[in-house]
């Protein structure tokens, strides 16, 4: 059935290709939907405005639209007015359960969502929750795919995300013209929820890096290396990673990172704890061992109950050295 309208939505964009003759140039002019801006999806969906998309946006909180208003997005009540209104639709929403409610919930976009519609996941969340959005849309006839990202606030400001796609290989092409237009990098990793598989991989070893690179420093501070040297000679040996030498955690040794600015702004400890926790489950339900990534996880979840919640996840340094205090 799906497969049925999937293929009038393509017919319907030939026949535009006959009457105004680019594909792309019609397709550009419908509007997409957009569901969650905050840190993340505000700039990604002022991306889409500045490449030509009309937008049609919702948030739980109607402040979060505001600036993207005044930029021309016509702002709704609900997920189903936005499923009323657009046939691609974006969500960018915190965690599963925001994006269970936001699919499948009372006001929720398969409330009224259209045949044919291409639905897309950003949100960092547990592949299984893709999966089941993926039955539920093809039931009323949509399409849905994961796309989390990597790359912080600056990235999508800058349209430099990388998108982790994971669905349908032939509806990719309908997503990846809007990818463009956010990020600098889009990858197709295979059936839905792949890309979400793809996401806790690489957040999972970023964890483990970042909390690697802390305790390096924090051991070399200890023994007496000034941080700045030391952050010098590990970037110019292998223990050199994304860590030391991009975001390095200790106040002081860059400019322009977290460390530099107290910590805040860049990727909050909650939802590294929260990543975290859905590596740990699927590690578990697919019985493999991750013995680091476990105690990451951990880490994570004890600086989130000890006022680090709110900090950028490079403040394990800050933790560390204020356990040892004690
Ligand atoms: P955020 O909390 O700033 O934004 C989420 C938005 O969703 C909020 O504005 C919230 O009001 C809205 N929302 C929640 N429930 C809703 C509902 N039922 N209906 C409508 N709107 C709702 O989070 P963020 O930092 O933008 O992150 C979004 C996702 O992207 C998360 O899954 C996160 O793990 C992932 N991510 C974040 C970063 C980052 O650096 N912040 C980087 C990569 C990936």
């Amino acid at each position: 059935m799906a497969a049925l309208f999937r293929g009038s939505r393509s017919i319907c964009f030939r026949w535009n290709k006959h009457v105004f003759g680019s594909t792309r140039s019609m397709a550009s002019k419908t509007p997409v939907g957009f569901i969650g801006l905050g840190n993340m999806g505000s700039p990604m969906a002022k991306n889409l405005i500045k490449n030509g998309y009309p937008v049609i946006a919702t948030d739980v909180f109607p402040e979060c639209c505001k600036e993207l208003q005044d930029l021309g997005a016509q702002v709704v009540d609900s997920p189903a007015y936005v499923a009323e209104k657009a046939d691609r639709i974006i969500t960018m929403l915190p965690s599963s359960p925001n994006v269970i409610e936001v699919y499948t919930g009372s006001n929720g976009i398969l409330k009224k969502v259209k045949k044919g519609t291409l639905l897309v996941d950003s949100s960092t969340i547990d592949p299984a929750v893709a999966r089941e959005m993926a039955v539920a849309a093809e039931k009323m006839g949509a399409v849905f795919m994961d796309a989390p990202v990597s790359g912080g606030v600056g990235a999508a400001s800058m349209a430099k995300l990388t998108f982790m796609v994971g669905g349908l290989e032939e509806e990719f092409k309908a997503a990846e013209e809007l990818f463009t237009c956010m990020g600098a990098n889009v990858i197709y990793c295979g059936q839905v929820g792949t890309g979400q598989a793809a996401k806790l991989c690489n957040n999972m070893l970023l964890s483990i890096g970042m909390i690697g690179t802390a305790e390096t420093m924090n051991l070399g501070i200890r023994l007496g290396l000034d941080p700045k040297l030391l952050a010098k000679i590990l970037n110019m040996s292998s223990g050199c990673c994304w860590s030391s030498d991009t975001y390095n955690p200790v106040p002081g040794v860059m400019e322009g990172v977290p460390s530099a600015n107290n910590y805040q702004g860049g990727f909050g400890t909650t939802l590294m704890a929260k990543d975290l926790g859905l590596a740990q489950n699927t590690a578990t339900n697919t019985r493999t061992p991750i013995p680091l990534g476990s105690l990451a996880h951990q880490i994570y979840r004890v600086m989130c109950s000890r006022g680090y919640a709110n900090k950028d996840f490079s403040s394990v340094f800050q933790f560390l050295r204020e356990e040892e205090a004690q």
